[in-house]
């Protein structure tokens, strides 16, 4: 395979080519993309948990999904992408804080994958694992402000497929996304997506307001194309500079890169939010849940564990009467 003529943009910003996300524009084609690349948070999310193969995969694949599409917003708070569905992977949550704070975890039956997997599930894993259900985009902001909630039935094979439906069905921008993920030679988790989205009008220079619909279908139309040829290996592998990627796949739309930023696995639980929701609970409920004189919280996300003892809880709740 020739590489010729693969130099990084000229525009290019600080490099940084795992833990990123790279946004872009293509000026020939008017359309702004994103490309995200994750290596070490990932496997550190992953890495908490035990999952088999094939929910570590899924998880995977919606967390670069999740930090893709949180890319392309503009928020302040926490953007959440999750599935519901009635097949082995009951659930899967990812979200991503506007600061780049990255969290995932799913919940899983057992039997039903075990189950599920005696079939070959490669093709269409989503109505395979997650069986029926629905995909939802949630942007929560913080108090006093709209929750906005986006929903869409698990329609596709694969999760990219899903996150297309969405956009077809919620009448937004025309948005291209690719999405791959998998274990690196070394046996660490990766997962990198690129997504392409029509600019909205007001953005859009005169090139855009000027141009004939069948002008802008051409270029969507190519530049689809060209996004349909993005190899696992370029999206996944931290050896070839992002820039480079983008350049290889996109230099004939004219491809320009803006400052990326990093991201991180960080979760928000702590000892203080554990002991808000135990408050929340009737004291009864909480006696219920003790083990070996404690009772033990864990953060789904993370899988930190809170332990709490009878003087703690007695804190909590005042002396039992
Ligand atoms: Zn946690």
């Amino acid at each position: 395979m020739t590489t010729a003529a693969v130099s990084t943009l000229e525009s290019s910003p600080v490099a940084r080519d795992i833990d990123v996300v790279q946004p872009f524009q293509l000026d020939r084609s008017n359309l702004r993309g994103r490309m995200v690349r994750l290596g070490p948070v990932l496997d550190e999310i992953l890495s908490r948990h035990a999952y088999p193969g094939p929910v570590a995969q899924m998880l995977a694949e919606t967390i670069t999904l999740a930090t893709t599409l949180a890319a392309a917003l503009k928020y302040e708070g926490v953007f959440t992408l999750q599935t519901k569905g009635d097949g082995p992977i009951k659930l899967m949550v990812a979200d991503v804080t506007s600061a780049g704070a990255v969290r995932g975890y799913a919940q899983f039956d057992e039997d039903a994958l075990k189950a599920a997997l005696t079939a070959d599930v490669e093709a269409a894993p989503v109505p395979a694992l997650l069986g029926k259900g629905y995909l939802a985009f949630t942007v929560d902001q913080g108090e006093h402000t709209q929750r906005y909630q986006g929903i869409v039935g698990l329609d596709g094979a694969r999760m990219d497929d899903c996150v297309r439906h969405y956009f077809t069905q919620s009448e937004q921008l025309a948005t291209g996304i690719v999405v791959h993920a998998g274990l690196s030679d070394g046996g660490a988790w990766g997962g990198g997506a690129i997504m392409l989205q029509a600019l909205p009008d007001e953005d859009a220079g005169s090139v855009a307001s000027d141009a004939k619909p069948s002008d802008l279908e051409d270029d969507w139309r190519r530049a689809m194309a060209l996004l349909s040829t993005v190899t696992p290996d370029e999206v996944l592998d931290p050896a070839l500079p992002v820039n480079d990627v983008l350049y290889r796949l996109f230099h004939e739309e004219e491809v320009r890169a803006y400052d990326p930023h990093g991201l991180n696995a960080q979760c928000r639980c702590s000892r203080e939010r554990v002991v808000t929701v135990l408050r929340s609970l009737p004291r009864e409920e909480v006696a219920e849940l003790k083990v070996d004189g404690a009772v033990d919280v864990a953060c789904e996300f993370c899988s930190t564990h809170y332990r709490f003892d009878d003087a703690e809880i007695e804190a909590i709740y005042g002396p039992a009467s």
